[in-house]
């Protein structure tokens, strides 16, 4: 406001040498050019509302984050180890950190232990995932406990596992969101990594948006992507997560339609579901298939790649938080926790779900044959896509196409405003070529 009314005086000035009729035009084509300021905020205010910054008090930068796993891991020799291994595909560049953890670092490579992959960050804005997975390994290392736990039990449990996990899969994603595009998923070049597998990859529904889903030009054609293939396929988990947020779910295949594989496999994975979500999220989480829960079909993703191809015995997407009613273009708010209790909570639910899931996995091994796999020509519904939530996108797509619009108006009132400057400054020149030329006659006239 200071800023318009110090020009505003500045052109009255420039007007009160001129002859009446001259200056009568540029005044009102100052009130035009002041008016259209008050337009164009009065309409901004209107349809904008407030974004959730990200709250540095709560998360670490992606940066300081890794810093903290290393540091965690170099205080544990005996129990993690760490590897971070750059990937590149046609110029574009991927780094990928892997932290294994195995107690008494005995059989870690073998294959006699029960194997347990867990990814996080696979979407960008989807913070609190990360800051999970950090929380978990602080509590496997010994550095953070939970309450009511009894840490023998857990120990006796651990002692027979190998964890690995990939704390931040979409680093590139996510260091555009601290960037300030709080509502980027994809990966660094735009594709999403969680449709990026090759499980009926590239189809598209009819809503389908390239913003939030593009496929990329061929299944695995992502580094990212690549590289959590050849772990899975080295690893052979007999658990996989995919941790995201934007609901709270816990989902099983199918991601690319509304069913559940048939049999054992899908009745185990429903029972270990409904076990966590009764013994630590107070029943609260949707269980089912991700396409068949969510309302729309998700194509090409890593849940489904992890079940049908890699033969993942149990397979599961999780949906650690979401807030509903955060606006359209809110997406750190609708994504993460914003204040530190339910940061915690959210932390620690999960957390303790993650050790019952190692627990109850742990007991069902024996229960586990390849053959009770649902064979590849089976298909379920999106699991990641259902918690990064078909409402909650369709909300963000919405939200960015109103993003385009706006821009496009801002444009136009900027072109008018210079239309309207540059006519008073015409304006101007030409009224005081009319005052000098007046003044002589004046003067001879008072002689
Ligand atoms: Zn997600």
């Amino acid at each position: 406001m200071g800023r318009r009314r110090r020009r505003q005086n500045h052109f009255l000035d420039f007007n009160s040498s001129s002859p009446l009729y001259c200056s009568l035009w540029p005044f009102l084509l100052v009130l035009l050019f002041f008016a259209s300021f008050y337009l164009v905020d009065g309409k901004t205010n209107a349809t904008s509302s407030p974004v959730t910054p990200i709250n540095h008090d709560l998360y670490h930068t992606s940066g300081a984050l890794l810093e903290e796993i290393e540091a965690l891991v170099h205080r544990h020799p005996d129990k993690l180890s760490i590897e971070t291994i750059p990937s590149k595909n046609k110029g574009y560049n991927a780094e990928m950190t892997v932290v294994t953890y195995c107690r008494k670092r005995k059989d870690c490579d073998g294959k006699s232990k029960f194997r347990v992959l867990l990814s996080f960050g696979q979407h960008g804005r989807e913070l609190i995932t990360s800051e999970l997975a950090f929380r978990i390994l602080s509590i496997l290392s010994e550095e953070e406990f939970l309450p009511y736990t009894d840490r023998g039990s857990v120990n006796d449990t651990l002692d027979n596992l190998v964890i690995k996990v990939v704390p931040m899969e979409n680093l590139n994603g996510r260091k555009l969101v601290e960037a300030g595009d709080f509502c980027e998923r994809r990966n660094g070049r735009g594709v999403d990594l969680n449709r990026n597998w090759s499980v009926d990859w590239g189809k598209k529904e009819k809503d389908y948006d390239p913003y939030e889903e593009n496929p990329g030009t061929a299944p695995f054609s992502e580094p990212e992507t690549q590289f959590m293939r050849k772990l899975s396929i080295s690893f052979e988990p007999h658990v996989w997560v995919n941790v995201h947020s934007g609901m709270e779910a816990l989902f099983m295949p199918y991601d690319h339609k509304n069913t559940t594989p048939d049999g054992s496999p899908s009745l185990r994975m429903r029972s270990m579901l409904e076990k966590l979500n009764h013994l630590h999220l107070k029943d609260r989480c949707l269980i089912g298939s991700g396409g068949g829960s969510v309302g729309y079909l998700a194509h090409g993703t890593a849940t489904d790649y992890m079940y049908d191809v890699t033969k993942v015995p149990m397979a599961f997407t999780f949906e650690i938080y979401g807030d509903g009613t955060a606006s359209s273009k809110d997406c750190f708010r609708m994504f993460n926790p914003i204040d530190i209790t339910t940061f915690n909570k959210v932390l620690n639910d999960w957390s303790a779900a993650f050790l019952t899931l190692f627990k109850l996995g742990e007991l069902q091994v024996d229960g586990l044959h390849s053959g009770d796999v649902a064979s590849s020509s089976e298909k379920w519904i999106s699991i990641d896509d259902y918690l990064n939530g078909y409402l909650f996108e369709r909300r963000n797509r919405y939200g960015k196409k109103m993003e385009v619009l706006e821009l496009g108006m801002q444009e136009i009132r900027t072109y008018f405003r210079l239309f309207l400057l540059s006519s008073v400054l015409l304006m101007f020149m030409f009224c005081s070529r009319i005052s000098k030329s007046t003044r002589p006659i004046v003067s001879a006239m008072s002689l």
